[in-house]
């Protein structure tokens, strides 16, 4: 299983899982041949493409959900309220999915996890293919035990750390959109994220973070990185991560195989 991020945060979000038995892309919010080019790059065929998982409605996840959907014939996962919100045309196939309820899926298992977001079903997801698991949780005001348990078997867990709570205050942002941001349906913030991430380490098992969906106004990857780490250096288990990595809004960032990620020089100029 190769997992790669193309994009993170409110510009786009798009993640191409890769396996041998074909590939599930989740989240589309990036134009088409944006997508088109980054699987190219990868050497994967859009063809091999088997589903497309929408984790909510909102458009920097599902820009081009649709329109690959209809046109490579892939079906479009989601939950029944993210499908209604999608307003899906007729000649595309939908699959619904429940939050709880693992998903049979070709060669892979989708477990949709409820989180609390200001959308109309949102979820996070955890892929299994044979042996590997990753997870995947970003747009979320808090997490809860039913993330955390739903989370255990990742090797590789990308969980949101959008803001600083002190920088957001301090930003450009209308008062509404801040208290929007940091309420419970808004989105991580990266003391939130470090806590989730120290909690789900207390299990003692090695796995890879990558930090996600990280704010433009109120973040950068150092700030991300240096509150998520103190907070597991409070806790006591930083040596409990192999690697924390803060997605780059536009940069493919890969891991694959060897549990190691790396970030490929994929774009060819900034969009
Ligand atoms: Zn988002
Ligand atoms: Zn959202």
């Amino acid at each position: 299983m190769r997992v790669a991020a193309f994009a993170s945060g409110s510009t786009g979000n798009a993640t191409l899982i890769t396996t041998p038995d074909g590939a599930l892309l989740y989240d589309a919010g990036l134009p088409q041949r944006a997508i088109a080019a980054q699987c190219a790059s990868l050497g994967v065929a859009l063809s091999s493409i088997r589903g497309v998982f929408v984790s909510h409605e909102h458009t920097d996840h599902t820009t081009s959900a649709v329109a690959l959907a209809r046109r490579y014939q892939i079906p479009l996962i989601a939950t029944m309220g993210t499908l209604r919100a999608l307003k899906i045309p007729a000649g595309v196939e939908t699959i619904a999915c429940r939050a709880g309820d693992t998903l049979a899926f070709g060669a892979f298992s989708i477990l949709p996890i409820r989180v609390s977001h200001d959308a109309q079903e949102p979820v996070g997801i955890t892929l299994r293919y044979g042996e590997r698991t990753v997870s995947i949780a970003t747009d979320l005001g808090e997490w809860d035990q039913t993330l955390l348990d739903a989370c255990r078997d990742a090797e590789l867990i990308i969980i949101e750390s959008n803001h600083e709570r002190e920088h957001l205050m301090q930003c450009g942002y209308t008062a509404a959109l801040k208290q929007r941001i940091a309420s419970r349906t808004g989105h991580l913030d990266n003391v939130q994220a470090g806590t989730f991430l120290a909690h789900l380490a207390a299990d003692g098992k090695k796995r890879t973070a990558w930090l996600a969906h990280l704010s433009q106004e109120a973040n950068t990857a150092t700030v991300a990185l240096r509150s998520v780490t103190s907070v597991l250096k409070f806790h006591q288990c930083e040596a409990q991560y192999r690697s924390i990595v803060a997605l780059p809004r536009q940069k493919t960032v890969v891991w694959g195989d060897a549990q190691r990620s790396f970030q490929l020089d994929l774009w060819a100029d900034p969009q």
